[in-house]
Formats: C-alpha cells, sequence, structure tokens
C-alpha cells in the first residue's frame, strides 16, 4: 500500500512548494542555481556587492528563478559606473513571468536596505552599492 508522502503545489506566478502530507512546508520555494553568464567579468567584485548578490539569490529561489550574473567588473557602462570599482552587478531578469520582475525589485529594495540601489532594466537588475 502506498502512502502520499508530500504534495507539490503550483502557484499562479510559477513558484512550486513542496508539503508534507499534514500540509506543513517540508522545503521552502522550488530550487534555482547561481551561476555566471559565460564572459562576464567578476574580478574584482567587492564583499559589498557579493552580500546583495547572496540576498538576491535568495528572492530568486521563491520564485525558482536561476540568479545569473550577466555583468560584473566588465562590459561598458555609463562614466563613473559602479561596475568599474566593483560595487555594481546585473542579474538576470528575463525568466521572471510577466509583471513579476517589478515585485521582485520592490523585494529587493527592503531586504537589502537603502545603502543599495535596485534598478530595473529592459532585461536585468542593475544593483549597486551606493550609502547614502
Ligand atoms: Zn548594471
Amino acid at each position: 500500500m502506498s502512502t502520499i508522502q508530500s504534495i507539490a503545489v503550483t502557484y499562479t506566478d510559477g513558484r512550486v512548494k513542496t508539503l508534507d502530507k499534514d500540509l506543513s512546508p517540508i522545503a521552502s520555494f522550488s530550487r534555482a542555481i547561481k551561476g555566471i553568464k559565460e564572459g562576464a567579468k567578476v574580478n574584482g567584485l567587492r564583499p559589498e556587492i557579493l552580500i546583495a548578490w547572496d540576498i538576491a539569490y535568495n528572492v530568486y529561489i521563491k520564485y525558482g528563478v536561476d540568479c545569473i550574473l550577466t555583468e560584473g567588473t566588465g562590459g561598458t557602462h555609463g562614466i563613473g559606473s559602479l561596475h568599474y570599482v566593483g560595487l555594481a552587478i546585473d542579474l538576470r531578469t528575463r525568466d521572471f513571468k510577466a509583471g513579476i520582475a517589478e515585485e521582485v525589485k520592490v523585494e529587493l529594495k527592503s531586504l537589502l536596505s537603502s545603502q543599495y540601489d535596485v534598478i530595473l532594466e529592459s532585461d536585468h537588475f542593475h544593483v549597486e552599492y551606493q550609502p547614502k
């Protein structure tokens, strides 16, 4: 005889949560990976921004979306960009369903404190450490 050990619930925004047979959560939201886009430069990224990437990853996990760093200290940015000094990263947003990235931005801002700026660009979050 088989018994139900767990139930996977899929939310309308794509998140998946696993519940045990008593409907208690046995894991957080669905798994996601943290990765670096081929060609993105990470040399010289400072701890302040690595903390932000880690916090962002935890938010991405909730949505079951991979947290891919698409640029760190490389690429071409505006004059004075914090990318050049290792205090800004870009994180892929294309894997969020329509409208969800705005929600994620609000959550990121609340978790990262006012020491960070989070800007939603066309295909990524620009996150930078810039204490006021
Ligand atoms: Zn950027």
